[in-house]
């Protein structure tokens, strides 16, 4: 799977970076471990000819789970290697309970780019099924039956995860590579990101579904799982529309188009009592700019941090007096950057304004709100 997608799992556990990509692990995928180690344990136990002893066995489910993630890394890195020779960036890779998602800043410009991209994961797990096959045969062989029972898993399961991940549901890979057929067909990236999204969040209530029969009637606890997965497809199906749907509606768009004027900023000069009385109480707002004698952006003020200074001092002490601290160093924009660079910014910043500044001075402010309201008015006006 890969995302480029607003949703964001939880930063998890870092373990790591490679290729300049940030590893970490989401706190879903210990438990997932765990799983998956306990039930390899159990089959191996059962199902193997050659009856193992308990350690073996032990070391069997151990070292089958752990070689099955590092099948995922790789799967997510082949994703990721591809779309930086791509040109787009990838910061991070996380692994969760359903698998691993690399996070590839930005939608790719063109069908193939897209194409390429989904392939790559997909690439390296057949070459990993080949491997693990070799290893199979080379181990059988030699008679080392335990590592090859592991080996001949580890070989289905990554057949497994590539046949899952060619069903042609966004943002599995396959729904990825339908997108870039039906963009490449049509030009049209929207229509073709709304058909596939359509497909994956289909096949998340097919799941959901069977979820559902194999739990009821089947009693397998083991089904719990594909709920999680079907919620995780479902939104991360949503949100990679909507994604695409922001996009086209800001298109043509600059940080200018969507700011608002922001409101007087406090100079670093002026007395804590008067920035109270005059500026937070007359404009009901508890974040606000503050500037130097020069005019010059410094940050956003909250109004709790007038309370670093007791309130008795307020009328000795200025703005600038507060620890440095206290400023909420702003993201910021330039006004003529385009609306599709900055919206992330805009999210990433919230709760507080993203700051437009031109030549140092504050001309304007970002809210989300802001963004949105741009969105839905240029959608109703759109047809
Ligand atoms: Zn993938």
């Amino acid at each position: 799977m890969n995302s480029s997608i607003f949703l964001r799992p939880s930063r998890g556990v870092f373990i790591g970076r490679i290729l300049g990509i940030e590893l970490y692990l989401d706190p879903s995928w210990f438990i997932m471990l765990a799983l998956l180690i306990l039930s390899l344990i159990s089959s191996f136990a059962r199902g193997s000819d050659a009856a193992h002893s308990e350690l073996v066995t032990w070391a069997m489910g151990i070292g089958g789970a752990l070689f099955f993630f590092l099948s995922i890394l790789l799967h997510e890195l082949g994703h990721s290697v591809v779309s930086q020779r791509c040109g787009i960036p990838v910061p991070r890779i996380t692994l969760l309970f359903v698998g691993g998602v690399a996070e590839i800043s930005r939608e790719p410009d063109t069908p193939q780019a897209e194409l390429k991209i989904a392939l790559g994961g997909p690439a390296v797990s057949v070459g990993l099924i080949g491997l693990y096959t070799g290893v199979w045969v080379l181990f059988g062989r030699f008679g080392w039956d335990a590592a090859a029972d592991v080996a001949l898993w580890l070989a289905m399961a990554n057949a497994a995860l590539v046949l899952f991940n060619m069903i042609p549901g966004y943002p599995l890979d396959g729904g990825r590579l339908l997108r870039a057929v039906l963009w490449a067909h049509s030009g049209n990236l929207r229509r073709a990101t709304y058909v596939s999204s359509r497909i994956g969040i289909g096949l998340s209530w097919l799941l959901i579904a069977w979820g559902l029969y194999a739990l009821t009637y089947l009693q397998q606890w083991g089904a719990l799982p594909l709920f999680f997965v079907a919620m995780f497809l479902k939104s991360a199906a949503q949100s990679g529309y909507s994604n695409v749907l922001e996009r086209e509606m800001l298109g043509g768009l600059s940080a200018r188009d969507l700011m608002t004027a922001p409101p007087a900023a406090l100079p670093d000069s002026l007395p804590l009592n008067i920035a109270a009385d005059d500026y937070f109480l007359r404009t009901h707002q508890d974040t606000l700019p503050v500037c130097n004698a020069a005019g010059d952006f410094l940050g956003f003020l909250r109004l709790q941090s007038l309370f670093e200074i007791p309130r008795p001092r307020w009328p000795y002490a200025s703005v600038g007096d507060l620890d440095p601290g206290c400023f909420v160093q702003a993201l910021e924009a330039a006004p003529d950057e385009p609306a599709n660079r900055v919206s992330r910014r805009v999210l990433a910043a919230a709760p507080d304004p993203l700051a437009v500044v031109d030549d140092g001075k504050l001309v304007g402010m970002i809210t989300p709100q802001d963004l949105q309201r741009a969105i839905s008015v240029r959608m109703l006006l759109e047809n």
